[in-house]
């Protein structure tokens, strides 16, 4: 059973691990439940983590149980949650939960890093991972990881150094007045805008910027002068090319330093995972890319791209069969986890 609650989704996922046989290294799902906060952080135009922590209270236990019956067992072998990183209060809600469970069941509980998460889901669709460089970009992570196996620590290439792609995409959406969360609407816009429209910066693709870091705070506010230009000078600002014109920006950039990773360090599998990459324009210029580099990409459904609790089963499960000894009850949240920390003992 894996247990998530970092950010605004309380998940509860359970799978079945295969240690042997033709599909070794791969899980079944059993069940996948997940309660999202998403629509009561609508009108502050982000997640209010007092909001985020209260829904988590409420969601967690009825999550649970409606797991526990789709799954039609009464107590897993093993617990795994998200110990960090993610927000204080809604990572304790699914820590105190997954212990006290663990306890009560006595099964062995393993307090597991909600990044690796985001990589190890995709083997529910695509089979065992193989050596690979993620790129995670949601509402609030934008990494570049290069990851050996789902057992073993993983490197972290790059970041952002200052927004989150998602949160570039739902502060661009709150500018042109388009409500939160962001990135649907602009998606949906920008198929009819002309990408070419504005040239946006593609920040931090400079010669003598990080290789791997990202940052999009430059975009945002690029995207906010041409608003206030268009509009001092009386031009309407054409929506749809602003939305297509900042997407293929992003888009652009994320996948370039994707693209660039793989190519340094010789790694053939690419994996999207987090809830932009949902995003048509960052999945069309990955598969482009991708295929152009002679690089495999796998992208999980978009359903087990967003945060949910079969993530967290899912990489406690490899960790769990790696051998690995089952983390301290004692153990505490840390919502700065880095994600070389896969395990918190
Ligand atoms: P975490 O950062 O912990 O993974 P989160 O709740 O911030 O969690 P997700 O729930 O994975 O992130 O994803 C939500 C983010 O994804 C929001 O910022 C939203 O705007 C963005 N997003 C969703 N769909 C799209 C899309 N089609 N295009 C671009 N961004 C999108
Ligand atoms: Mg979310
Ligand atoms: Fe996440």
């Amino acid at each position: 059973m894996g247990i998530e609650s970092s950010c605004d989704e309380t998940g509860v996922g359970i799978v079945r691990y295969h240690e042997s046989g033709p599909a070794a290294g791969t899980c079944d799902l059993l069940a996948d439940e997940v309660a999202s906060s998403v629509d009561e952080h609508a009108r502050f135009g982000g997640v209010v983590p007092e909001i985020a922590s209260r829904a988590h209270l409420e969601a967690i236990v009825p999550t649970m149980r409606r797991a526990l019956a789709a799954a039609d067992i009464e107590r897993p072998d093993a617990v795994a949650v998200t110990i960090g990183p993610g927000l204080a209060g809604a990572l304790l809600v699914g820590v105190a939960a997954a212990k006290a469970y663990a306890a009560a069941w006595g099964v062995p509980f393993y307090a597991v890093n909600h990044l690796g998460g985001h990589v190890a889901v995709d083997t529910l669709e695509h089979g065992p991972m193989p050596e690979c460089v993620a790129l995670l970009v949601s509402g609030g992570h934008t990494h570049l990881l290069e990851v050996s196996s789902l057992a073993e620590p993983i490197v972290e290439l790059g970041s952002t150094v200052d927004d989150a792609a998602g949160e570039a995409f739902d502060k661009v959406a709150r500018l042109l007045g388009l409500g939160y969360p962001g990135g649907p609407v602009l998606d949906r816009l920008a198929a009819q805008g002309d990408p070419t429209a504005i040239a946006f910066p593609r920040g931090m693709t400079g010669p003598r910027d990080a290789r791997y870091d990202f940052s999009f705070s430059g975009l945002k506010t690029a995207v906010a002068r041409y608003i206030e230009k268009s509009e001092r000078s009386g031009t309407p600002v054409v929506v749809a090319d602003v939305a297509a014109s900042f997407q293929e920006a992003v888009a652009d950039v994320l996948t370039l330093k994707a693209i660039r990773a793989l190519e340094d360090r010789g790694i053939d599998t690419l994996v999207l995972g987090g809830g932009a990459t949902a995003n048509s324009r960052i999945r069309s210029l990955a598969e482009e890319r991708c295929a152009a580099a002679g690089v495999t990409l796998r992208v999980p459904t978009p359903r087990r791209c967003t945060d949910n609790g079969v993530m967290i089963a899912t990489l406690g499960a490899h960790i769990a069969a790696s051998g690995a000894s089952p983390s301290a009850l004692t153990s505490a949240t840390d919502p700065g986890l880095p994600v070389s920390t896969s395990l918190v003992p």
